[in-house]
């Protein structure tokens, strides 16, 4: 299996994030990739090459021009406007009827932040860019025709929306790389902006089935990035399994009854559990999540893979163990779908390079049987 990586990653290590009322060190750090780009090397799983560069098309099909354009350049803006040089973090947010755009640069993060876990410092945009440019090679590398290709992102990506960044994510890299695969796929231009087909074009696109992506999402934390991005759209199947929102991060979005909307209504699938979920009732639950994709038939499958499901996350409250990763990697792969799996979550320092390994072998020995 080929794995992409870029060193840029730290360059993005923010001293801090608002967490529940405290100032606490960043729990997404450079020390997590670091940690994982040795384990996967340890494992000899396959090459571990560096990502190609990708113009910001392929972005810009998924995230809008301003918010790009805010990412590349707040950082400066806001320091020089005098904003703490730590970190760009927002004091006032942009919510329902107080949404109006403000371009001065302390104010304008309210406008882009939907939580206050996305500092931004000077490396953010470079680092954030480089997991994307991971990512797309991943997906370059499918559409050349291999089978499983693994994209060590980071920072993370599955938070981030069209137009907001939240839970230490800011460019959607599973969202681009899955926009990217289907784009290549329909012949449809990569650097402008999704249309919803007509009736005729949703007719001939049931007639080619393969013209589809699907999204797995198997963070702990629900991707609501992703789902607001592919929530009107018939093309792209979004499945997410998840701590249940009632208790869990992200609070406002990750619910049963979120179907998706117009013509994606039925293309947004959420399952959230409950606290202590064990080994047997997670594969339960991945159970229903692959048949839901199996049944949309697509021609590619993107794995947001968070590994913060495990029992001893510092941020989870799920009971996995390491034994389930290789499990859940195997029931992946009997899909016999083209994989990228994209890096998203995952704290626990001790295991996470254990687990990821482990469910890497496990998609591994099925998907290139
Ligand atoms: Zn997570």
């Amino acid at each position: 299996m080929i794995s992409i990586f870029s060193p840029d990653h730290a360059l993005h290590d923010p001293p801090h994030e608002l967490l529940d009322g405290a100032l606490i060190p960043v729990y997404e750090s450079p020390r997590r990739a670091t940690l994982i780009h040795a384990a996967i090397r340890r494992a000899a799983l396959g090459p571990i090459l560096p990502p190609r560069a990708f113009d910001s098309a392929p972005i810009r099909a998924v995230h809008d021009d301003d918010y790009l354009d805010y990412l590349e350049g707040i950082y400066e803006r806001w320091v020089a406007a005098g904003g703490a040089p730590a970190a760009v973090l927002p004091g006032t947010l942009a919510v329902r009827w107080m949404s109006r755009r403000c371009e001065n640069p302390i104010a304008a993060p309210g406008y882009y932040t939907f939580d206050l876990s996305a500092p931004i410092v000077a490396g953010t945009y470079t680092a954030a860019r480089a997991a994307v440019d991971v990512a797309l090679t991943g997906a370059a590398l499918l559409l050349e025709g291999e089978r499983v290709v693994y994209a060590l992102c980071r920072p993370p990506g599955h938070h981030a929306g069209r137009d907001l960044c939240g839970g230490y994510c800011y460019l959607n890299n599973a969202a681009i790389a899955a926009e990217y695969l289907l784009r290549s796929i329909t012949d449809r231009p990569t650097g402008t902006i999704y249309r919803a087909p007509t009736a005729d074009q949703r007719v001939e696109a049931q007639d080619r089935s393969s013209d589809r992506v699907a999204i797995l999402d198997i963070d702990y934390h629900h991707g609501n990035g992703t789902q607001q991005i592919f929530y009107e759209r018939d093309d792209v199947l979004f499945v997410s399994i998840h701590a249940d929102p009632a208790r869990e991060y992200p609070y406002f979005a990750g619910y049963v009854d979120e179907r998706g909307s117009g013509g994606g209504l039925g293309c947004n699938l959420n399952i959230p559990l409950e606290a202590g979920i064990t080994n047997e009732r997670y594969l339960e639950a991945l159970d229903g999540a692959l048949a839901a994709i199996g049944d949309f038939a697509p021609g590619f499958l993107v794995l947001s893979a968070g590994l913060d499901t495990f029992g001893g996350d510092p941020i989870g409250d799920f009971a996995l163990t390491t034994t389930a990763y290789p499990l859940i990697g195997q029931r992946i792969a009997a899909l016999g779908l083209p994989t990228l799996i994209v890096q998203e979550g995952g704290y626990a320092a001790a295991e996470l390079g254990e687990n990821i390994v482990g469910l890497l072998w496990g998609i591994q020995e099925v998907g290139e049987k």
